[in-house]
């Protein structure tokens, strides 16, 4: 786009940029000011370190919370950065991981296991517990029932087609490893990362 700038317009921003970097000379550094801002807002939270969980870039992040993890005391989130220790992103975040705040925040956000029964129109919360429990049983019943020992001409094949497996994208190396011995080794083909979804 061309933009036109008067005469009198050109004096004005000239003189703004000079007011600028004269404050700066001066001692007015605005950098300062800001940097103290937010050393005041983050003076009374809690550290916690975290890996962001939307990709597999898997960035470090670090989220700072109200409270001091006592029992009365109500802990909320209030700021996420990128961790500058975090060797794979060294402090920095893309724009998902930026707008963090408000996944955590959100009205939508799953924080624990649920089930809908077949028929129900419901989800209903259940614990931990249950639902691993569940998934294991579910697996088992169709695993026996749905496992392929050898093909049609008689060759070992062991696969299991019917149940697929979505793994995580921020574990680590070693999660990972285990992750994929367990599913292979259950004769699971159909398995895929949440870094590709
Ligand atoms: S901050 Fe961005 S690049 Fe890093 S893990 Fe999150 S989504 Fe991926």
């Amino acid at each position: 786009m061309d933009m036109k700038v008067s005469r009198r317009q050109f004096f004005k921003i000239c003189a703004s940029g000079l007011g600028g970097s004269s404050l700066a000379m001066l001692g007015f550094s605005t950098e300062t000011a800001l940097a103290e801002v937010r050393t005041f807002k983050l003076a009374r939270t809690t550290e916690t370190r975290n890996t962001c969980p939307y990709c597999a870039v898997g960035c470090g992040i670090i989220m700072y919370g109200l409270g001091d993890k006592a029992k009365n005391a109500k802990a909320e989130i209030i700021h996420i950065e990128g961790d500058p220790d975090h060797p794979v992103n060294r402090g920095t975040l893309c724009p998902k991981g930026a707008g963090l705040l408000d996944f955590i925040h959100s009205q939508s956000r799953l924080k624990y296991p649920e089930v809908r029964e077949p028929g129900a129109k419901e989800w209903k919360r259940i614990s931990w517990e249950e639902a691993l429990t569940r998934i294991a049983k579910h697996m088992k019943t169709d695993r026996d029932k749905n496992f392929i020992a050898k093909n049609a001409d008689g060759q070992t094949v062991n696969r299991w087609l019917s149940t697929g497996f979505l793994a995580a994208s921020a574990s680590s190396n070693e999660t990972g490893y285990l992750t994929h011995k367990i599913v292979r080794n259950l004769g699971i083909v159909a398995f895929d990362n949440q870094a590709r979804v």
